[in-house]
């Protein structure tokens, strides 16, 4: 008898909700508590120490070893009055989340022990950090890399540390993380941006690039979650037959938040809060379990950092609630896995929103600049932003009829659309007639209102514009939105960098400047006219009228990846100085191998549950429908007794035939791996994992499923859907 899933059930069904310690301050008082922000670098900072280090954040310059030193001094002394004991670098290796190495204050000096931090700790170190992912960049032998401080980022205190988010780079200068990268395309869509926005105003100095992430997840009963080896290794359950109810009823998206996890979110704000997160909405999400965060939009660099934070301050305190936060993108089949919303927006440092519309043609006409070579640049790399977004765990959700399709499309709404297609229709007449009027023949003067028409939202739709952004849902809920903000705004300031050589080229032969913007805008609407989607992205039909249109319809996941070495790829990201084209072979390397991983583990877990803890309890239950037939035949004379027993012999003979096809699948499946690691090459040794293991997989749980709706409920040794899923 299998009594640890019982035991765990009764565990979760009998927990209450944890009281949250609530600060006696309201938030406006204690947001930001831990965070080296401004107001505490005016405190703790000399006032000349200040005013360099915000010249320098503000201009993105270099800080001198001086300044360094004494901004050293002082954020030490701001950690150690906020009982700090350690500091650390922290940084985005190219895993799953984030890196830390701690080292206490302490310094051994002849009177005994200080506590110290010297500038050249703040500003450099030199992990050893060997066993981080870096494609093959540095060996092992070589193992220097480099973390650096990154002054755009805030210092905050995590528990008892002080962490300073920091890049890191390889001896050589390659990026062996996210930040690095990330920075690079923020400075790139930065230069790009301000070039085009000062044809419309001169004072603009950046551009600046925005994120509001909307963080997806599940929690499980802690008690639940430790029963299932699954979720446990891997993240998400290998197997579990779907339970009766689930999301059909539609009974949980924005319904009343169970008290347990109300608790959970309570904690987790005041947490959030504290660090500077801004974390504002909070809801059910459409599956059972499944919850949402969202906070207010930052500078994208800054919202990514908070949103690594975010994760892992999430798993600790689900801990102290009883619950595991599973961020997996499908940690449970048949119902709906779990994205990031990545909202993406460019502004200017004067205030202005370039992709909302605006009060005057001018403005709208910038709006339009802008809108048009966002859809320029996602529909020349729309194999790339695909790439951006995939990986072995993301790759259950893309594709499946509840989440954004594998095909990369951009949804306007009917008024953007609209807009576009008078303009794209317009003749040379009305353009000329733009100049000076108040409105316009083109359509323009009505932009102003998709702001408050901006109803119809298409879920479908992987990219999508909402109003005043766009929205790229196709970000998976595990991911670092650093490298789907990376692709995005590289490949749009490489977008913004040529049409406006377009512009002055038109400008330089003596058009004006209207002129000039309103014929690139329309070359470039009929160049990505194919990007446009407005339909439904699950359908049949888009996927052949995709293919027509020539977009990227793969969905081999390590061929995906692929995107990343194409030329144009290549070619953008060194114009946007973000990757050279040895970074992106490294970082491809370590793609696959991340792929490979990640598949290879999930098999080793499936096989040993198969074999270890399926199939020997299929077997005990089919001996005692045996022993039962064989009893039930002694009982009865022949005819009877044939008669009787004929449900439950043809039960003993499917429980052997399911059986043999799961034993016979793990051999199957242990052989493709065998051959698989045979392969020198990432890139096809993942491909073969995606080829020849994972359909094994698949039919492994598929008989898996099917057995537990055979075997005896009491038998059966893991917390099936229904517990996973409704206890709370
Ligand atoms: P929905 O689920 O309807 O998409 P949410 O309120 O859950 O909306 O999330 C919207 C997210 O978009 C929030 O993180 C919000 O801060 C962000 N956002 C709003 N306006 C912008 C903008 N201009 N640029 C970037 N992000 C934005
Ligand atoms: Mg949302």
């Amino acid at each position: 008898m299998s009594h640890l899933r019982f035991k765990v059930i009764e565990e979760a069904f009998d927990r209450k909700a944890i009281p949250v310690e609530i600060p006696v301050e309201r938030p406006e008082e204690y947001y930001g508590k831990y965070v080296f922000n401004r107001k505490k670098m005016l405190e703790y900072l000399p006032r000349e120490t200040y005013d360099a280090l915000v010249q320098a954040i503000d201009n993105k310059e270099h800080i001198s070893r001086e300044v360094a030193d004494s901004v050293a001094a002082g954020m030490k002394q701001w950690a150690i009055d906020n009982g700090a004991r350690h500091y650390s670098h922290w940084f985005h290796p190219l895993t799953d989340g984030t890196a830390e190495k701690h080292d206490a204050f302490i310094e051994l000096q002849e009177e005994g022990v200080v506590e110290k931090f010297a500038g050249k700790l703040l500003v450099q170190q030199e992990p050893d950090a060997s066993s981080f992912p870096n494609g093959g960049i540095r060996n092992t032998f070589e193992a220097r890399g480099y973390s650096a401080w990154d002054i755009s980022s805030p210092a905050f205190i995590l528990g008892k540390t002080l962490c300073i988010p920091t890049i890191f780079i390889s001896y050589t200068g390659e990026s062996l993380d996210y930040k690095t990268p990330l920075l690079r395309a923020i400075n790139s869509i930065d230069k790009a941006g301000t070039a085009i926005a000062r044809y419309f105003d001169e004072n603009v100095k950046h551009v600046i690039s925005y994120l509001g992430w909307e963080q997806e997840y599940f929690l499980v009963d802690e008690a639940l979650y430790s029963a299932r080896p699954d979720l446990v290794m891997t993240g998400r359950t290998l197997m579990g037959h779907e339970s009766a109810k689930n999301q059909q009823l539609e009974d949980h998206y924005f319904g009343a938040i169970p008290s347990r996890v109300e608790a959970f979110m309570l904690d987790l704000e005041i947490e959030c809060h504290k660090l500077g997160i801004p974390a504002k909405t909070r809801h059910n999400e459409v599956a059972p379990n499944q919850f949402e965060l969202a906070p207010i939009y930052e500078e994208t660099n800054l919202a990514n950092d908070h949103n690594l934070l975010l994760m892992t301050i999430m798993a600790e305190v689900a801990r102290r609630h009883n619950f595991r936060v599973l961020l997996h993108e499908k940690p449970f089949a048949g119902i709906n896995g779990s994205g990031k919303h990545n909202n993406w927006s460019l502004g200017t440092d004067t205030g202005v929103q370039l992709f909302a519309p605006g009060k005057t043609p001018k403005d709208n006409l910038q709006f339009i600049t802008f809108v048009v070579n966002v859809m320029a640049a996602v529909h020349r790399h729309n194999g790339l932003l695909k790439a951006s977004i995939m990986s072995a765990t993301n790759a259950h959700r893309l594709g499946a009829n509840e989440a954004p399709p594998a095909i990369i499309s951009i949804f306007t709404g009917k008024q953007l659309g609209e807009i576009l297609d008078s303009l794209e229709k317009s003749n040379k007449d009305e353009l000329i007639d733009f100049a000076g009027k108040e409105g316009l023949n083109l359509g323009v003067s009505q932009i102003p209102e998709i702001m408050v028409d901006n109803t119809d939202r298409n879920r479908t739709s992987p990219f999508a514009f909402t109003g005043n952004r766009f929205e790229f849902r196709a970000v998976g809920s595990s991911a670092n939105c650093a490298s789907a903000m990376i692709a995005l705004n590289a490949a749009v300031a490489e977008q913004l960098t040529e049409f406006k050589t377009k512009v002055d080229a038109r400008i330089e032969r003596g058009e004006s400047l209207q002129h000039a913007l309103l014929e690139e805008i329309k070359t470039l609407i009929v160049q990505s006219k194919s990007i446009h989607f407005d339909g439904n992205g699950y359908s049949d039909e888009w996927k052949e009228e995709a293919a027509r249109r020539g977009l990227d319809c793969e969905t081999n996941v390590p061929k995906i990846f692929d995107a990343y070495l194409k030329q144009s790829s290549i070619d953008m990201f060194k114009s946007a100085g973000v990757f050279s084209e040895i970074e992106l072979h490294a970082r491809n390397e370590v793609k696959w191998e991340m792929y490979t991983k990640k598949i290879q583990i999930e098999a080793r877990v499936l096989g040993d549950l198969a074999l270890n803890h399926i199939i020997p309890i299929a077997t005990r239950y089919q001996s005692h429908l045996v022993d039962h037939v064989i009893k039930l035949k002694t009982l009865f004379d022949k005819n009877k007794g044939e008669n009787i027993t004929s449900q439950d012999i043809a039960t003993i003979e499917t429980i052997s035939e399911y059986m043999a096809v799961i034993k016979a699948e793990v051999a199957k499946m242990v052989e493709a791996r065998k051959m698989a690691n045979r392969i020198e090459c990432e890139r096809e040794k993942a491909i073969a994992y995606h080829d020849n293991v994972v359909p094994c997989m698949d039919t492994i749980r598929d008989y898996i499923d099917k057995l537990e709706l055979m075997v005896d409920n009491e038998m059966w040794p893991l917390p099936k859907y229904r517990e996973l899923l409704f206890i709370r």
